[in-house]
């Protein structure tokens, strides 16, 4: 029996976890959560998985919260740590959304347990801080983002990433597949949120619609395998069945499809050396027809930038993530319009914002400072 610390349990990834760990009650135990402020959710948690701790980060949630089960509450970051760090934990899931979660994340690559990695934006924030520190402690990460799960599973067996020539990320297109950005400009926030094959949380929804996901997945998947960006190629795959592809020097190209469900992913994650029963979708390969397209022309320079990410590390992600963040949330909130988040992100860019040596607390003061600055970008744009 396995325990697992459900880091975001009340977000989507979470709710996928859950599932999986429902359908393998046998081999995973839900030990503890951690969740923002929906008490509701967290309550019906509780209530379905007893899990011993719960970790609420919202300080007043926090004090007004009561359960009247047998369980340590927690709040603050000492007692977060602790938690990571609990000698029952084997298995720590990081599936908070956004830069909230680099705190989680770090504490968790540091633990050295396993951990199933979901919150991308920590990796592009403060990849060169991260993949160390997990290497450095012996912290295994496996990631169940759905295209770095697969380019995972095609590489297990494999020389490492020796012997590999190129990798395709594949990329659904989102809502506004074949649309250019000069036709989006008056897209609705609910139009941009009806992704057509997956149901997400919001931000990764406009982050998929902008296809700014898929420049955030290429820094993810160059931090993970390690591997310098010239050997990702971004394509449109609007069937989101294979979820991305690996050829090899010797002309070999394998894949990994499923339905889009992140149970998939998660299911994989989890097992070790076997696979997992879960209740899935079978695809019906009698009526598949998939196809391909290049990525947009016009998201070329978001795609440059996430490039240069990769090439010069240091804090270009945590400037490339924070600019992106506060323009999806300025768009949210309806202060800007569609297209405008590219413009908030390559203005944003442009400034520059350098600081001393890279640690924890300076990506916390450099992606302070892109939000002072993102916001009047978008002061002088809205
Ligand atoms: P959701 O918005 O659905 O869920 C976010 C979770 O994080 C919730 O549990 C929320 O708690 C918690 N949370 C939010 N803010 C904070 C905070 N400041 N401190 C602590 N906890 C916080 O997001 P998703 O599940 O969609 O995405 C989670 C991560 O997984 C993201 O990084 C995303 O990019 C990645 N991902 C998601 C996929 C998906 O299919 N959804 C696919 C691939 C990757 P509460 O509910 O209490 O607010
Ligand atoms: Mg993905």
């Amino acid at each position: 029996m396995k325990n697992i610390l459900l880091l975001g349990a009340t977000g989507s990834i979470g709710k996928s976890a859950l599932k999986v760990i429902d359908q393998n009650r046998n081999d995973f135990n839900l030990f503890g959560i951690s969740i923002n402020n929906n008490v509701e959710k967290c309550n019906k948690i509780i209530n379905e998985f007893s899990p011993k701790y719960v970790f609420i980060h919202d300080k007043s949630c926090f004090q007004k919260y009561k359960i009247s089960k047998d369980i340590s509450l927690l709040n603050n970051d000492d007692e977060l740590d602790d938690l990571i760090n609990h000698k029952d934990v084997d298995i720590i899931i990081s599936a908070i959304s956004g830069f909230s979660g680099l705190k989680t994340t770090f504490m968790a690559a540091s633990s050295g347990k396993k951990i199933l990695l979901a919150n991308k934006e920590s990796v592009v924030a403060g990849g060169d801080i991260i993949l160390p520190i997990a290497n450095k402690n012996n912290t295994e990460i496996i990631p169940i983002d759905s295209e770095h799960n697969a380019i995972f599973q095609c590489l297990s067996g494999e020389n490492g990433t020796k012997d590999v020539k190129k990798i395709i990320i594949t990329a659904s297109g989102g809502p506004f597949l074949n649309k250019t950005i000069s036709e989006l400009k008056r897209v609705t926030v609910n139009e941009a949120l009806n992704h057509p094959n997956w149901k997400m949380g919001s931000k990764i929804t406009i982050d998929s619609a902008t296809l700014v996901n898929k420049c955030l997945e290429l820094i993810e998947a160059k931090y993970l395998f390690d591997l310098e960006e010239k050997f990702f190629d971004l394509v449109i795959h609007p069937q989101s069945i294979i979820h991305s592809i690996v050829t090899f020097l010797d002309g070999s190209s394998i894949c990994q499809l499923s339905m889009p469900d992140m149970k998939v992913p998660i299911a994989h994650a989890l097992s070790e050396g076997r696979r997992l029963a879960i209740d899935f979708n079978p695809i019906e390969f009698s009526s598949l027809n998939l196809s391909f397209q290049e990525f947009p022309e016009d998201r070329s320079n978001i795609e440059n930038i996430a490039r240069e990410v990769c090439n010069k590390g240091g804090f270009l992600g945590t400037v490339f993530n924070a600019a992106n963040e506060i323009a999806v949330e300025e768009f949210l909130n309806g202060r800007i319009n569609f297209d405008k988040i590219y413009e908030v992100i390559y203005r944003t860019f442009d400034k520059n914002i350098m600081s001393n040596d890279l640690s924890i607390d300076s990506i916390y003061s450099v992606d302070k400072e892109t939000r002072i600055e993102a916001k009047k970008v978008v002061k002088s744009i809205a």
